[in-house]
């Protein structure tokens, strides 16, 4: 930790909405990080044992705790900027899970507030800090990208058992796990991207895809093919594998292990979350914002240009 998160006093942080990246990530993540102290929870649907009090609502919430900082919003992507919009006005500084919000456009109208208001507003890309992923960044430095093969297929049964707000509109369907995939690709090439081609899978029965296909390229050569499904059966792959002028790059399991012209590299055991909070705490301290819309405006110009192609009903 650096020296002065030593000296400083925790930020008093809440946190909204207790569903499945509240308890496996970011509560443990908090209950880890001296820079933090979680004081208060909102939540519509009761009161698990977090030893703070909890709220029905984010408004109840900062009326119930005058000394609050900051938030984290774990809510489903629908409604988020809303939320970071209260935040915002009250005084609070905003960590927004991903995606960010529903629009390209909500999100960049949250940037204006929050630098209107000199406070801490950060888009967290959770898999951009998986422990290959600066390894990578860092082998890629000079070299030329040819080609990448992304494939991003999990177990939607699996993964988002009960989430239904994935199947409705702004709820992204496929691309909620598969915008983790743009978020480290984008992360990595040194040109903006963007899509030539787009193939959208959408259920009849629901509102949006349960595969996609895309095609894209950087302008200067480099061609990028993503292929994600939450139809896998088995293992899930989360796999990116990168050709380059000298050499070929895998990074495997969402950036936790890393392959170089086939030999397996050894990577740090850092845990994304922990990476996320230091990165926060240290926007928080500097009234930053750390927004990059990127992976985002490729989803939303995937949906823009994307053929749709109707499949079989998809139910639980
Ligand atoms: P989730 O399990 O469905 O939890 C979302 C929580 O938000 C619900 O449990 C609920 O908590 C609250 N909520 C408020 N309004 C809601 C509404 N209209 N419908 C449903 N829930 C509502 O989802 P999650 O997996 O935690 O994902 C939340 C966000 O985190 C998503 O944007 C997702 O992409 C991101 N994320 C998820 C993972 C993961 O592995 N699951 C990983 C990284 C990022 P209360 O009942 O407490 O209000």
């Amino acid at each position: 930790m650096p020296v002065n998160d030593a000296v400083l006093s925790p930020i008093r942080i809440g946190i909204v909405g207790l569903g499945k990246i509240a308890r496996d990530q970011q509560i443990p993540s908090l209950a880890a990080d001296p820079r933090f102290q979680l004081v208060a929870a909102a939540t519509r649907s009761g009161a698990p044992s977090l030893g703070v009090p909890v709220h029905a609502t984010l408004g109840a919430m900062i009326a119930a705790t005058p000394d609050l900082q900051a938030v984290t919003l774990c809510t489903p992507p629908q409604g988020r900027c809303a939320l970071a919009r209260q935040a915002l006005d009250y005084g609070l500084h905003v960590m927004l899970e991903k995606p960010p919000g529903v629009s390209v456009g909500e999100v960049e109208q949250l940037i204006g507030r929050a630098r209107a208001r000199h406070l801490a507003l950060f888009a967290s890309w959770h898999s951009r800090a998986a422990p290959a992923v600066d390894l990578a960044r860092a082998w890629l430095t000079g070299r030329t990208v040819r080609k990448v093969a992304v494939a991003w297929k999990e177990d939607v049964r699996k993964w988002h058992p009960g989430q239904q707000w994935i199947w409705q509109p702004g709820g992204l369907g496929v691309f909620d796990p598969g915008i983790n995939s743009l978020s480290i690709v984008t992360s990595l090439m040194p040109r903006r991207i963007f899509v030539t081609r787009a193939v959208l899978y959408v259920p009849v029965n629901r509102q949006t895809p349960i595969a996609a296909e895309l095609a894209l390229a950087d302008g200067a050569g480099a061609t990028i093919d993503v292929q994600l499904d939450f139809r896998q059966s088995g293992d899930e792959q989360w796999d990116i594998a990168i050709e380059t002028d000298s050499g070929q790059l895998e990074l495997r399991s969402g950036g936790a292990q890393l392959r170089i012209d086939g030999l397996p590299i050894t990577v740090p055991a850092t845990g994304e979350y922990p990476r996320l909070f230091e990165r926060f705490a240290g926007l928080v301290r500097a009234r930053a914002i750390d927004v990059d819309l990127a992976p985002l405006q490729l989803v939303a110009d995937a949906f823009l240009m994307g053929q749709r192609v109707e499949v079989e009903p998809f139910d639980e």
